[in-house]
This record gives structure tokens, C-alpha cells and sequence, in this order.
């Protein structure tokens, strides 16, 4: 793949209302950077990061033929549900009276049926006996779309559920939204004592069959669309209207574009202001829930948040759970504030502590630095202060002499040095994106962990890396585990193949793309299976390869950075050239 010259995307924040629409509501505006210093505007999704999940394209500079926006038309009416949520809602009540094993529920179809209803759910998938704990908390039974790109649901466990409706208690709030986070909806409706009403808005319309649309709106976070349109818009503004005492809790996809959730939560708050003729200095209080080591891209666009120390656990989340497979020092993921952290106490049956100095809850191994004055830990290790960086480091790292800073052990030195002082916006050295002269307000997921690359540990990194991953395929990953070499081949045959075919394509642009897509793919397959092989076998080639080719970014040949850079997380990229990818051992022969 020679160099082709994309040098990552950033979403341009216009006035989205103009946008073409997609299936998901107004597309967003993304503006492609090459290496040439020239850049191109295009249309694509909101919602989904995955191609292959929402197909709408169009570069901005083309004008949209009127054949292709018939199409797209028909696309959108297509995709409206053919039931309203008024119908689906319907069903709970013509089922609610009957016994838990004469309830079904229809995966297929996402509806609640009767059990004599069968007969035209030959072929679907259904669940019973739906018990009247299922209809009041749906999240305890539906599947959760966790290999959906679009989706990807994980979900709070308990314990961490009863202290996120604490902190609610504590804000004392009297109606709270939802954004995606179906678990406090269910707690808060679920516990009338708690004087607390809920409006749930997601994307997922399976709650359609459990809630009314007074309680649950389709929508989507990433551009503030509302699926039911005017009616439901309205229920939303009612809702809002007249509260002071208004929470929002959030706890979004961990993929998804910050600049846009931030933008669209201001939105909301500006919203209510309006709806509540309340003074522009008032701040809504909202619940913001995502890992710590976004925590700088979190600040940056929500300058008033600061991060609890709490550690957010999920039932269904192999990293962030306290099972096994869990991250040895507990999950990543935080809840952001935008009010005093005293007022957020943690729970001490858990070890948590409140320092006084700093007044504020920590966690049990986040020991106060009289140094820093603060307690310093992020992840939940005990760090420790170095007297020469002037401040506290992750305990692993060492003070390296060469790069006067700590740095993790196995570093390598001044290494980083070349590959973050290259620019994004035009391509030249000397200094980031950031700082950029041409440089615009927002900042990707990558950007941001190119910047912040020296604070992660390689665990971070492969942490951050499986989060990404998580939304495109956590099962797809489980059975490629055996995938052999010489299938392995035959994804680099194909794939070349597949090269040869776009670099003859009459529309070089849209190939350009397509190609970027499927090198995505090709790309974080293969490096699923190096990953795989290394924890299978860490001390063979693989490995060393892995890390070599980790550190050298700069003297390897790049694959072509991809569309969607936030899925290829930096210093992780990996080239599909054959010799490099197999084991030991192995000789690469093309299949012909
Ligand atoms: N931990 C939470 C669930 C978080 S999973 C809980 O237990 O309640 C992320 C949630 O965001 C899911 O409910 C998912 O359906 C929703 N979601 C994903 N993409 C979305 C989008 N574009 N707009 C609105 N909601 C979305
Ligand atoms: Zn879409
Ligand atoms: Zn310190
Ligand atoms: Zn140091
Ligand atoms: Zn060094």
C-alpha cells in the first residue's frame, strides 16, 4: 500500500440541520486531511463508525444528483418503523395481565407477543417466560448489541447502579434523563420512593415495547436527533421544561467523537435554559460516564468537569468488571462532574476514602502526594512521586536520563519524538496538529492519544485498543482465536487482489474510500491476531515484531492512515505486508 496520503479526519460542527439525512438523522460534516496539505469535505453518519453499517456518503463538494437523493429518500422511509412506538407500547399492556410463561418476547421482531400469538414467529427467535421483573427492567433480558459498532451496550452491574442513583440523591434530583443508560432509567422508574421521574433517550427503540413515549424517546446522541420527530421533541421539551432540579446521565458509546457528545449535551442544556428562563450562569448538573484515559479529551470539551475517582462497573464488560478477565486494578471508567466532587461520597465498604486535603472521595491505593498536593492516581494504581519531573508518575515508570522525564521501562528513548511532532492539518513537522496554524477546534480520539501517548502504558493502549475494538466485534475476535496461517494468507491475497481491482477503478476518490474502509478491516484483523498470538505465545516473533514495529512507526512503511482513525489507535498500526505478519517458522507463499 503505497502511500495514498490521508492523514485522518476531524467532524466539522456546522449547522447540522442542513445536512443531507441518513437512516440516523443529519449526516455530519468530515473533513478529510492528506498529506499534500489540501483537504476534502464529506457527508457521512453521526451514529455509526462502520461503513457497513450506515452506507451514506457524499463528498461536500458534489452536488447531490436528484436520482441519488430519491434514492436516499426511500432509504430513510424505508427505514421508518412500521409500528409506532403508541403500538409497540400497546402490546405490554394486552400481555401485562397475563402469567409470566404465557409472555413472549420476539428477539426477531423486538415485540412482546401473546403465547398463543406464535404462529407468525415460526422462524424468529423468542424468549420466555417474560417475568414482570423483565417488563420493568427489559435491560435485564434483552441481548445487548455488544458486537454493533452502532450500539454497543454495556451494561452498569448493580453496586454501581445504586451508587450512580446515589450521586442523583445527592444532587438532589428530582427528574433525571437518560442519555444511553438504560439502567438508571429502569432503577429510578422502578423505585417510586426516590420521588425521581426518568426520560430515557437511546438509540435502541427495543424499549418502545417497555416504556411510553412520555418515558423513552429514540434518539441519537451524536447529533441530537429525535427519531419520532415533532412529537417527540416536544414530550423531550416537557419534560425539561419548568425543572431545576434537572440531571443528565450519560454514559455513551466509548468510540464515539467527544467534540460531538459534548456539543450535543450543551444543547440540551441550552435547551433548558430556555425552557426554564434560567440565569445563563447556571450550570445543569450532569453524570458523565467514560474511561479515565479520555480524561483529557473529556476537559477539553467540557472545560467544567472533573473526574471522579469511582470506578464504574459493568455486567457484561470483560475489561470493566471485577470478574476474572477484569483489569487487575478495577475498571477504567469514570464518572465526570461538572459540581463539587464533595459532594460525590464513595462507598468505603469498597475502600474508599475522603482526603481531606483535597476534599474529595478517592479510591483505596490513591495515596494523598503532599508534593502535588493532590491524590495523583488515575487508574487506579498508587503512584509515585519523581523529584526531577516534579510530579506523580505511574509506579512501573522509570526516570529515564536520556529523555530527562519518566517514562515507562521498555521504552524506547526520544522514540515518540518524530512521530508526535508530525502535523495532521498540513502535513509538516515541527509541531502537532494542535497547534497547528490551520488548526480547527476539534481533536479525534487519535490526535488525542498521540499527545497523550508518553502517559499511557502499554496496557492503557492495548485497554484503549480493545474498548475500540469492543464495538466491532467482541465475538467475531472470540472465534477468529484459531484462525491458521494459511487462512491468513488467503486475507492478504484477497485483499491485494481487492488492491489491484480499486487502483482501476474509473472513480479514484470513492475507490480511495472503499479501499481505506477494507484496509480498516484487513488491518484491525491482523492485528487481532497478532494480539491474539502474543498473549497466546508472547515470547515468539510475533511478539518482538509487534513491539518493533509499535516503537518504529516513523522507519516502517505506513499502511495509509484510515478513514476513521479512532479505530486504529496510535503506535498500533500494523501493514498487512506478508513476510512481517506470520510466526516462526511459517514461510509466506501466495495462493494463486
Ligand atoms: N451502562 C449503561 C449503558 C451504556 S451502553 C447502562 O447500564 O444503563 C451505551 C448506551 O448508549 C446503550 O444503551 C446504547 O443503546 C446507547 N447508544 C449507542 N449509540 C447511541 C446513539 N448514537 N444515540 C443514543 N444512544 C446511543
Ligand atoms: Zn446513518
Ligand atoms: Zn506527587
Ligand atoms: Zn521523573
Ligand atoms: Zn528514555
Amino acid at each position: 500500500m503505497a502511500n495514498i496520503g490521508k492523514l485522518g479526519v476531524d467532524v466539522v460542527i456546522n449547522n447540522i440541520e442542513d445536512n443531507p439525512l441518513c437512516i440516523h438523522g443529519p449526516t455530519l460534516l468530515f473533513e478529510r486531511f492528506q498529506s499534500n496539505g489540501q483537504s476534502r469535505q464529506f457527508y457521512a453518519c453521526s451514529a455509526c463508525r462502520d461503513r457497513r453499517d450506515c452506507a451514506f456518503f457524499h463528498w461536500a463538494d458534489q452536488k447531490i444528483t436528484s436520482s441519488k437523493k430519491e434514492l436516499w429518500d426511500q432509504v430513510v422511509k424505508e427505514s421508518s418503523p412500521v409500528r409506532s412506538h403508541k403500538e409497540r407500547y400497546k402490546c405490554l399492556e394486552d400481555i401485562k395481565d397475563l402469567a409470566a410463561a404465557d409472555r413472549r418476547y420476539c428477539t426477531s421482531c423486538s415485540t412482546l407477543l401473546r403465547k398463543n400469538e406464535r404462529q407468525d414467529h415460526n422462524s424468529c427467535v423468542l424468549i420466555s417466560p417474560i417475568t414482570n421483573k423483565h417488563l420493568c427492567s427489559p435491560s435485564t433480558f434483552l441481548p445487548p448489541k455488544e458486537s454493533a459498532k452502532l450500539e454497543a451496550q454495556y451494561l452498569f452491574a448493580s453496586s454501581s447502579v445504586d451508587i450512580i442513583v446515589g450521586m442523583l440523591q445527592n444532587l438532589k434530583a428530582s427528574r433525571v434523563v437518560c442519555v444511553g443508560a438504560p439502567r438508571i432509567h429502569e432503577a429510578i422508574t422502578n423505585s417510586p420512593h426516590l420521588n425521581m421521574s426518568s426520560l430515557m433517550m437511546d438509540i435502541d427503540d427495543r424499549y418502545c415495547s417497555f416504556f411510553s413515549p412520555e418515558r423513552f424517546i429514540r434518539y441519537n446522541m451524536f447529533n441530537h436527533h429525535f427519531f419520532d420527530g415533532q412529537k417527540a421533541k416536544t414530550m423531550y421539551q416537557k419534560f425539561i421544561l419548568g425543572c431545576e432540579n434537572l440531571v443528565i446521565v450519560s454514559d455513551p458509546p466509548f468510540g464515539g467523537r467527544m467534540e460531538l457528545l459534548a456539543h450535543n449535551l450543551n444543547k440540551i442544556q441550552e435547551e433548558w435554559k430556555k425552557a426554564c428562563g434560567v440565569h445563563s450562569q447556571t450550570q445543569l448538573p450532569v453524570l458523565f460516564i467514560f474511561p479515565y484515559f479520555m480524561e483529557p479529551q473529556v476537559i477539553s470539551n467540557l472545560p467544567n468537569f472533573t473526574m471522579l475517582d469511582y470506578q464504574v462497573d459493568y455486567d457484561n464488560h470483560p475489561l470493566y468488571s471485577s470478574g476474572p478477565k477484569g483489569m487487575k486494578n478495577g475498571s477504567a471508567v469514570r464518572v465526570f462532574v461538572n459540581r463539587p466532587q464533595s459532594m460525590f461520597p464513595l462507598p468505603e465498604s469498597e475502600g474508599y476514602h475522603f482526603c481531606q486535603p483535597c476534599d474529595r472521595w478517592v479510591s483505596l491505593n490513591n495515596k494523598h502526594c503532599n508534593e502535588c498536593n493532590g491524590c495523583m492516581s488515575k487508574d487506579g494504581k498508587t503512584y509515585k512521586h519523581c523529584d526531577l519531573c516534579k510530579k506523580c508518575v505511574k509506579p512501573s515508570w522509570i526516570h529515564c536520563s536520556k529523555c530527562s522525564r519518566c517514562q515507562p521501562q521498555d521504552h524506547k528513548c526520544h522514540a515518540q519524538a518524530g512521530q508526535v511532532l508530525t502535523c495532521h492539518m498540513c502535513g509538516r513537522s515541527g509541531h502537532k496538529r494542535k497547534d497547528c496554524p490551520k488548526r480547527k477546534e476539534e481533536v479525534d480520539v487519535e490526535e488525542l492519544v498521540m499527545s497523550h501517548e508518553q502517559e499511557l502504558t502499554p496496557e492503557d493502549l492495548q485497554q484503549l485498543d480493545e474498548m475500540l475494538e469492543a464495538d466491532s466485534g467482541e465475538e467475531e475476535r472470540e472465534s477468529d482465536d484459531h484462525m491458521s496461517t494459511s487462512d491468513l494468507k488467503d486475507v492478504v491475497h484477497y485483499w491485494e487482489k481487492f488492491r489491484n481491482l480499486a487502483s482501476r477503478h474509473p472513480d479514484v476518490e470513492e475507490a480511495e474510500l472503499t479501499l481505506c474502509d477494507v484496509e480498516d478491516t484487513v488491518v484491525s484483523f491482523f492485528k487481532n491476531q497478532l494480539m491474539m498470538r502474543r498473549r497466546n505465545a508472547p515470547q515468539t516473533k510475533i511478539g518482538s515484531f509487534f513491539t518493533k514495529r509499535h516503537r518504529e512507526n516513523d522507519a516502517s512503511p505506513q499502511p495509509s492512515t484510515s478513514r476513521r482513525r479512532e479505530n486504529v489507535p496510535a503506535g498500533e498500526s500494523v501493514s498487512p505486508e506478508v513476510p512481517d505478519i506470520f510466526m516462526e517458522g511459517d514461510s509466506p507463499s501466495k495462493k494463486q
